[in-house]
């Protein structure tokens, strides 16, 4: 491979082409395994970001590809539909809480984050409430790139504050104080009503990632916390647009995240694991009501229209990874991975260079004190035979649900191994 070429002209996700950091070859991918072009093989501890729940190169999902291109590999929507776009809205619709009903589709997350918050806009716009422009969104949330998405993004941990200066101001409240499992306090929501009280006027949403902040943290919250910003919303008339990109298909041990706390929002996102990582798609989901509202409006449509909006292969991968997830144990194999990671992650917590471990789900995360250097840790992940991307302070385990008992040891036992090499080297 030619890496050389790699370095000087390839741009890798926030990575400078000056002074690149260690890139790996992959010559192809299985099950949970990386296989490296060095002959390596590495356990998978990253289902690529979240997408790949049933590992790499499935036979199901493969075929469920090499069907639809020998049909359709692509057709455009305006004016056209298909039947694996219906298959796949019809899943989405019964899968999700009742009061979602309508699907926009679209190639990334980041656009189903855009999506959700022009819908929220034109909503309020149909009414004119023109004044109800801004967001609010929650510190150490994470919702993707683009700038409207960025703007929703916490503006320190969110690797964005770069472009403060021309992105659209919006409206923060503190991170959820209340742990997953810890107890309740009125105090926890606090300043979000106040926030909601003092700008409620001029918010068309609350957006956030229920119960688990990826990007932005890798945190947990309570359930009581998304109840309240429920009611909250409720209350003073504000539409809740619940990120569920990284959540959805299962990863914290429930189908949708906001399962955990019997609340639906009034607009959703997906992607990630939709096709189980094999393609990129993602959708945006709302309720009538936002629907009827919208179109109603002086523009009379969604004014949104993606060229490759509803890819046919796309969507009938996601239909069979769908399938094939509901057709399995996912939640005893969740429970079982989130059992595992608990126990064998913990011990770690009594290191002094680490502040907390915590697992919830298919997620097992073990806080650092300080930053991690990715240049150094890394190569030394690979070393140890696993693929593990930590950032900032957060190193993480987020595996395929098929990985088996011992994938998972070999994954924490890497991670402890790398932190005691690390951290002992260091303090000595
Ligand atoms: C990854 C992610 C996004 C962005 O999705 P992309 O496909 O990377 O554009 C948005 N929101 C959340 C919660 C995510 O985890």
């Amino acid at each position: 491979m030619d890496l050389d070429f790699d370095r000087q002209h390839i741009w890798h996700p926030y990575s400078s082409i000056s002074q690149p950091s260690p890139i790996f070859p992959v010559e192809k991918a299985s099950g949970v395994h990386i296989h490296l072009s060095t002959g390596q093989v590495l356990v998978d501890g990253m289902s690529s970001w979240w997408c790949a729940l049933h590992g790499y190169n499935h036979p199901v999902l493969n075929q469920a590809i090499i069907d639809q291109a020998q049909n359709m590999s692509h057709i455009m929507f305006g004016g056209l539909t298909h039947e694996p776009a219906i298959e796949l809205c019809k899943k989405l619709v019964a899968l999700t809480p009742e009061p979602l009903q309508k699907v926009f589709l679209v190639d990334s997350g980041s656009v189903a984050v855009e999506v959700a918050m022009k819908m929220a806009l034109q909503y309020w716009h149909s009414q004119q409430k023109t004044e109800k422009q801004r967001f609010l969104s929650l510190r150490n949330g994470y919702h993707g790139d683009t700038f409207a998405a960025m703007s929703v993004c916490d503006p320190v941990t969110g690797m964005h504050h770069l472009f403060n200066d021309v992105l659209m101001p919006q409206h923060f409240t503190e991170a959820p104080q209340c742990g997953f499992d810890e107890k309740w306090n009125d105090a926890y929501i606090e300043d979000l009503q106040q926030q909601l009280e003092q700008h409620h006027h001029v918010l068309a949403a609350v957006i956030l990632e229920p119960i688990v902040q990826g990007a932005g943290g890798m945190r947990f919250y309570s359930a009581r916390y998304l109840q309240e910003v429920r009611k909250l919303c409720d209350h003073y008339g504000l539409l809740l647009i619940a990120d569920e990109i990284a959540t959805g298909f299962g990863r914290t041990g429930k189908l949708f995240a906001c399962e955990h706390a019997n609340i639906s929002p009034d607009i959703l996102c997906l992607g990630k694991s939709i096709t189980g990582g094999m393609m990129t798609l993602a959708a945006t989901l709302c309720t009538n009501h936002v629907s009827e509202t919208i179109c109603q409006g002086e523009a009379g449509v969604l004014m949104h229209g993606p060229t490759f909006m509803g890819n046919p292969l796309a969507c009938a991968v996601a239909n069979a990874s769908i399938d094939l997830l509901l057709n399995s144990p996912w939640q005893a194999r969740v429970k079982q991975i989130e059992q595992q990671l608990q126990q064998e992650l913990s011990p770690l917590a009594a290191h002094d260079a680490v502040q907390e471990v915590r697992c919830l789900g298919a997620i097992g995360v073990v806080e650092m004190k300080e930053a991690v250097d990715m240049k150094i840790i890394q190569p030394l992940f690979v070393e140890h035979g696993i693929w593990v991307r930590p950032f900032g302070r957060l190193i993480y385990l987020m595996p395929a649900f098929i990985a088996e008992a011992q994938h998972i040891t070999t994954l924490t036992q890497g991670v402890t191994n790398v932190i005691q090499h690390l951290y002992s080297s260091a303090s000595d």
